[in-house]
């Protein structure tokens, strides 16, 4: 009989002792995703010969009762391991569950591929008492005999097996580095575990021998529970994490994530260390807390309405603060504040919000168009004539020109070709330049409002009819005047 057995697909792999008999040949072959284990079982071997064995069986066992009244000897079993009797047992079932422990430590252990062969026999014998062994102790006789086993020093926590080192002295080392390293940096006023740590010196299947790495990992459990997420619509890394309670760092660290953009349907691994010792620290620590300032406002006459001064520079607030923080497993479970030293208070900042009302002949910073009707007899730009500076609009003679906005008076009286013109500066880098009029109605120096009459058109300087030359200047450069005030 072959049985197929894989540890992921069957549960046999458990109680294959139950059924198991007297002489395995095992084959233990490991993929990364799969064991396959081959047994088969000598006692359907000992049936088919069954006329044979029964025969020799009972002149067996007549001997051998012979030989137990006569002489110091015991009947019982032959271990015989790969061939070799490595002692006696009275015991078949026990002995039998042991070897079958043995079988499904390695399988379970045994990562990569390879295969193991081991046959093991239980032949109906006897020996001296002397050399008779306990079925506890065939055990560890077995995993001597395996390569697959190395004489180490086991750390049991709580008297459950954690991992194992070559010698006891680096198992101590291991379990005090990882305190350490809960402990982390500071004053620590108390460490402590309530976890029961043994050591015992014995034969450990070699893939629990651990260095250090492997050590600290295996304590915080970071090797352990894995699961995974498959990412629905509205979920974030942080929400993954969240659930998962897993810091959103970690999460992309075990799915090798670039960046914090994942994928609807997208699967994730996820898993939660769970430290196999609780170590509980207390420590003694100081810190700063910054208590923010606040922003006052406070109205002033004296400013423009839409202008803001700052009156006074606000600081943070400082305290010292000195704590006893308990911590188990590196998070906080218990903050009791100590002592506080207020270093300074935070002192607010004082805003000064202008309300005093612009003046009418402040510049609104959008220009009206300074006459009402004419037509644009020359537009802004080149011309056959050379380049205009500004706009001509042909109106009656003696209409009305308004500031187009307001500012103050630079020029007012006649200039060459302009004839008699008015130049206005706005006080935000524009000025406005009104040429050719009739007449001129405000003085240089005045301050005027938008829509304020300033003079008449005429047709004086160098001028062919009654029109309005009017121009906009950005710091000195010329702008076309109808894309601010339309034509
Ligand atoms: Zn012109």
């Amino acid at each position: 009989m072959r049985n197929i057995i894989s540890n992921q697909e069957d549960p046999n792999m458990e109680n294959g002792g139950e059924n198991s008999s007297v002489a395995q040949e095992v084959k233990v072959k490991k993929t990364p995703r799969k064991i396959t284990v081959l047994a088969e079982h000598a006692v359907n071997y000992i049936k088919a010969n069954s006329v044979a064995a029964k025969s020799t069986a009972i002149g067996f066992f007549v001997f051998a009762v012979i030989l137990t009244i006569i002489a110091n000897v015991q009947v019982g079993y032959a271990v015989v391991f790969n061939n070799k009797t490595i002692g006696y047992v009275s015991e078949k079932d026990a002995t039998l569950g042991k070897i079958d422990g043995i079988i499904k430590e390695l399988s379970d252990s045994i990562e990569g591929e390879k295969d193991i062969d081991i046959s093991a026999d239980l032949v109906p014998s006897f020996a001296p008492d002397s050399r008779f062994v306990k079925e506890d102790d065939i055990e560890q006789i077995i995993k001597s005999e395996l390569s697959f086993y190395e004489d180490a020093a086991a750390v049991y926590i709580d008297g459950k097996f954690a991992f194992a080192a070559k010698d006891a002295d680096s198992a101590k080392d291991f379990i005090k580095k990882y305190q350490d390293k809960v402990c982390g940096d500071g004053t620590i006023l108390s460490v402590e575990s309530e976890n029961e740590v043994t050591y015992r010196q014995e034969k450990v299947v070699y893939t629990e021998v651990l260095d250090l790495d492997a050590a600290m990992s295996r304590l915080s459990g970071t090797d352990s529970k894995e699961g995974l997420y498959v990412v629905k619509e509205g979920d974030t890394l942080w929400s993954i994490g969240i659930d998962n309670d897993m810091p959103t760092d970690y999460l992309m660290t075990l799915n090798n994530l670039d960046s914090e953009v994942i994928q609807i349907g997208s699967v994730l691994r996820v898993k939660y260390p769970e430290p196999i010792m609780d170590i509980k620290v207390v420590k003694d620590i100081t810190y700063t807390e910054y208590h923010p300032y606040e922003t006052e406002k406070r109205y002033d006459k004296s400013l423009n309405v839409g202008t803001y001064r700052t009156y006074q520079k606000g600081s943070n607030g400082e305290t010292r603060i000195r704590a006893t923080v308990t911590y188990v497993n590196n998070s906080e479970v218990e903050r009791e504040i100590t002592e506080k030293t207020v270093i300074s208070e935070p002192v607010n900042e004082i805003l000064l919000v202008g309300t005093k009302p612009k003046p009418k002949t402040a510049a609104t910073g959008r220009f009206a168009k300074p006459i009402s009707g004419g037509y644009v007899s020359s537009s802004f730009g080149n011309r056959s004539r050379g380049y205009h500076t500004g706009v001509d609009w042909a109106v009656s003679y003696g209409t009305p020109i308004y500031a187009s906005d307001g500012g103050t008076v630079t020029a007012s009286g006649w200039s060459g070709g302009y004839g008699r013109m008015i130049k206005i500066n706005h006080g935000n880098g524009y000025e406005t330049l009104y040429a050719h009029c009739s007449k001129l109605v405000v003085s240089t120096g005045k301050k005027v409002a938008k829509g304020q009459l300033i003079a008449y058109v005429g047709s004086t300087g160098n001028s062919t009819g009654p029109h309005l030359h009017f121009e906009i200047r950005k710091n000195g450069a010329y702008l076309n005047p109808t894309k601010y005030c339309g034509e």
